[in-house]
């Protein structure tokens, strides 16, 4: 029977819990034996309790719930080669050879590198008298499948990342309640939300709630912002609008990448000299990443997770890497390294300022 571990790292986001439930399930069904790693490559290098078999009943009430019950971590030791041979060797013990890791660009870029060594883990391993070469006889090949759990949907190459459209939706939910009162007081609302290379979630949620304006990283500011805000505000409020809402992206900035800051804002908008308004802000925080992931989180966690163990089953040692992405709404398999590169790229380029390039980068396609 084929031993396949699955596992969450990195930040958290809605739909990792029902990607667990959709790879157990989808394992037990097709015959095979499958092991939640707690606590990301936290657990692999602890092993024992760490790394559990798992049955159908265990992920049951799984589909609808917030978080990773399996619990995610940042792990310092796994970027050592110590902490990965430790790693190799607990899952050897396992007789485990596949691994379904769900995280951001930096797991899915671990796991890539754990499968580059895995060879040369294992003769070190033998060498070392820590495993029998017997017993590496069977688990010659490491194979990673990946599935993005993020909910900033900054991976290129995937139109969207699992746990995205329930942050999105929490945002909008904390951005109507605040228009509530806002209305009633007349009053301006500054509201950041995460992102410091992807403006995703700030674009949508100020599409979705209609903000006045919106501050995203990949659309730095000309000089002239503070006149473009304060005009298009007024004229609004000339319109007859009570409330204001400006959206921010941690990351946004002007073209020099001079952060632009909520205080900023906030000053701007309530100037006595200018437009006077009773002026608030609001940072989401970590709500963002909370509660149970809406429908399309459940739906988009479960198609991949079945996919992911499909990719497994079939994958031969001269298969590429892949994660399982979705694309024009399909779900598909594409090369894990070419999007993880493509989304470092991504970050560097908005650093230096090539904005179009960013653009571009992140709607790379790749070949299947
Ligand atoms: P988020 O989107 O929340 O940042 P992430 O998966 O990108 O998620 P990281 O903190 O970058 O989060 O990575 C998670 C873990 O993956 C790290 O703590 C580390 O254990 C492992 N990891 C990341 N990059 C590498 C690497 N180059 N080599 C080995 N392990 C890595």
């Amino acid at each position: 029977r084929k031993k396949i571990a699955v596992m969450t790292s990195g930040g958290d986001s809605q739909g990792m819990a029902a990607v667990i439930r959709a790879v157990v399930r989808t394992g037990i069904n097709m015959n095979c034996d499958v092991f939640c790693v707690q606590q990301g490559y936290n657990g692999l290098i602890e092993g024992g309790e760490y790394i559990r078999k798992t049955e159908w009943a265990d992920v049951r009430g799984y589909l609808p719930r917030g978080g990773t019950p399996i619990r995610t971590a940042r792990c310092k030791a796994f970027y050592e080669r110590p902490g990965r041979l430790t790693a190799a060797k607990n899952m050897v013990i396992n007789g485990i050879d596949a691994i379904i890791i769900c995280g951001g660009d930096g797991s899915l870029t671990g796991a890539d590198r754990f499968r580059a060594e895995w060879p040369s883990l294992l003769e070190e391993l033998v060498s070392k008298g820590e495993l029998t070469a017997q017993q590496i006889v069977p688990h010659k090949h490491l194979n990673i499948v990946g599935l993005v759990g993020s909910i900033d949907n900054d991976l290129s190459g995937t139109d969207a990342t699992i746990g995205c459209y329930s942050a999105l939706d929490r945002i909008s939910t904390v951005i109507s309640w605040v228009q509530d009162t806002a209305d009633s007081h007349s009053r301006a609302f500054v509201i950041e939300v995460m992102g410091r290379h992807c403006g995703w979630l700030a674009l949508m949620a100020g599409v979705a709630s209609g903000a006045d304006f919106i501050f995203i990283p990949e659309q730095p500011r000309e000089d002239n912002w503070k006149e473009e805000m304060c005009s298009i505000v007024k004229k609004h409020r000339d319109e007859g609008k009570h409330q204001t809402i400006v959206v921010m992206a941690e990351g946004a900035q002007d073209r020099y990448g001079k952060k632009i800051t909520t205080d900023m804002v906030k000053d701007l908008l309530s100037d006595p000299h200018g437009l006077d308004l009773d002026t608030r802000v609001t940072i989401v925080g970590h709500p963002q990443r909370g509660g149970k992931p809406v429908a399309h989180d459940r739906m988009l966690a479960t198609l991949q997770g079945v996919e992911a163990v499909h990719a497994v089953l079939e994958a031969t040692p001269e298969t590429e890497t892949c994660f399982i992405a979705i694309n024009e709404n399909k779900i598909v398999r594409k090369p894990l390294m070419a999007a993880v590169q493509a989304t470092k790229e991504v970050a560097e380029v908005i650093k230096a300022q090539d904005f179009e390039k960013a653009v571009k980068l992140r709607d790379t396609e790749f070949a299947d």
